[in-house]
């Protein structure tokens, strides 16, 4: 059977982001998973040391998830938003007005990241010309942003590997310089973060009558390597769209639900989008919803009689979907109930330990993290920070290695992630870094 199935996949299945000639090298089917472990179909078990692409909080097979999804089965499975609603996403709209930044008051729903960012994109453009300034279109992206995978996701995304090949079908938009404190000139946390704000202000100054938004993750950002904002970036991004009147959407897609030790990251700077994307964390892991998060003054802007055309034109058939809505609750329940914010914030001082452990090693040039969200950035040379040559793929040769030794991870480039479910108790964490640290010592040693 194992074999069976294991050439099907190789005959019919073609994966995302994979070179599929790398998946027929390593071919691995998940067939079982039980809190932070999942298990292949030739039982072999392995921590889920990124949450199924920084997706998990409770563990596989939470036993209330599984249970808010059979009972709302009992009801219904989907029915349609457009014109309408249900009850598990309206009470879960409630739910997430009350834990959002307070001026974000509306949700849209959409099935992922991706979507809640182009939706979030397709907001701010109409909203200027709804309200009368239709001269305001352009878009500022963030260097090294990652949105998601769509074309307007990447087109306000900068990741060189994705825009060298889909760069013609791309909107135009400015990119702003963001601190990457690692690689800055000075190293130094403070300089560079003010050096990019004042680039930023300069951008914004001269461009500002002719631009909608500005686009960011939040705090952190993820597909890039897990580069930790600066302290203090974020509140200063948000003073300049706010002093250039231009629209600041947020991508909590990664951050979001308590990841970074905070229920939106954007919380650590006490800064409030005008729209903000979420998906990710929000259903524990379980099913697709994302939601887009708008001001009220944003959605009165779309709101008047019909003719006025002022309607946003937007929805994916599976929009606000029973199962997924239904099993969101419930993890926002758990996230109450079991305290998990406090938890994360708690236990990423431990994980702080054991990764300063890792950055010991001679070719652990950075280490990044907040809350549950962590990087290790592996060099050729920790003095001069130079980078292994990418075609040699450390990055990915030690993912490989760590999956011999019994953990999950996908590199970001020579950028270990760890991401740990949220619920991973203070041990467990432990057994995962220590796996990590003998596969990048392993790898390492057999590179030059
Ligand atoms: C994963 C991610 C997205 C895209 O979400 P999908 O659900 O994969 O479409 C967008 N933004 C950020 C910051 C992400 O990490």
């Amino acid at each position: 059977m194992t074999q069976n199935v294991i050439e099907k996949s190789k005959k019919h299945l073609w994966l995302p982001f994979t070179q599929m000639k790398d998946y027929d090298e390593h071919p691995l089917i998940i067939e079982s998973g039980n809190g932070i472990k999942v298990k292949d179909i030739n039982g072999k078990e392995y921590y889920d040391g990124f949450s199924s692409v920084w997706l998990n909080v409770h563990g596989h097979r939470k036993k209330e998830l599984d249970e808010a999804i059979i009972k709302q089965l009992g009801k219904i499975a989907h029915s349609t938003l457009l014109g309408m609603t249900n009850v598990p996403a309206t009470e879960l709209a409630e739910t997430l007005t009350e834990i959002s930044p307070e001026k974000l008051t509306r949700v849209f729903y959409s099935d992922s990241g991706a979507e809640a960012m182009e939706i979030a994109l397709k907001m701010a453009f109409q909203y200027w010309k709804n309200i009368g300034k239709p001269e305001k279109q352009k878009f500022i992206a963030m260097k090294n942003g990652y949105h998601g995978d769509t074309i307007g996701a990447v087109s306000v995304g900068s990741i060189e590997l994705f825009h060298h090949v889909y760069g013609p079908l791309m909107f135009d938009s400015y990119k702003a310089a963001i601190p990457y404190v690692y690689r800055s000139e000075s190293g130094d946390p403070v300089q560079s973060r003010d050096e990019c704000l004042y680039a930023l202000e300069l951008l914004l100054k001269e461009h500002h009558h002719e631009i909608a938004a500005l686009s960011i993750e939040s705090m952190v950002q993820g597909a890039s390597g897990m580069i930790v904002m600066p302290a203090g970036y974020l509140a200063g991004v948000r003073e300049l769209c706010t002093a250039y009147d231009v629209l600041m959407i947020v991508d909590e897609v990664a951050t979001g639900f308590g990841r970074t030790g905070k229920m939106f990251a954007c919380e650590h700077e006490n800064v409030q989008p005008d729209l903000m994307a979420a998906g990710k964390g929000i259903t524990g892991g379980y099913l697709p919803i994302a939601v887009t998060f708008a001001t009220e003054d944003i959605y009165h802007a779309f709101y008047d009689e019909y003719k006025e055309q002022k309607t946003f034109f937007h929805g994916h058939s599976y929009t606000g979907n029973q199962l997924g809505c239904a099993v969101a609750l419930e993890n926002l329940r758990l996230f109450e109930s079991e305290n998990i914010v406090e938890q994360v914030a708690q236990k990423s001082k431990k994980v702080h330990l054991l990764l300063q452990d890792l950055h010991a090693l001679p070719h652990v040039g950075d280490i990044r993290q907040l809350g549950f969200m962590c990087g290790a950035e592996i060099v050729q040379s920790k003095e001069t920070k130079r980078p292994y040559p990418a075609d040699r793929r450390v990055g990915y040769k030690v993912s490989l290695k760590m999956r011999e030794l019994g953990m999950l991870t996908r590199p970001l480039g020579d950028v270990i992630a760890f991401l740990p479910p949220l619920a991973s108790t203070a041990e467990e964490p432990e057994a995962m870094v220590s796996i990590m640290k003998e596969a990048i010592q392993e790898v390492t040693s057999l590179e030059h």
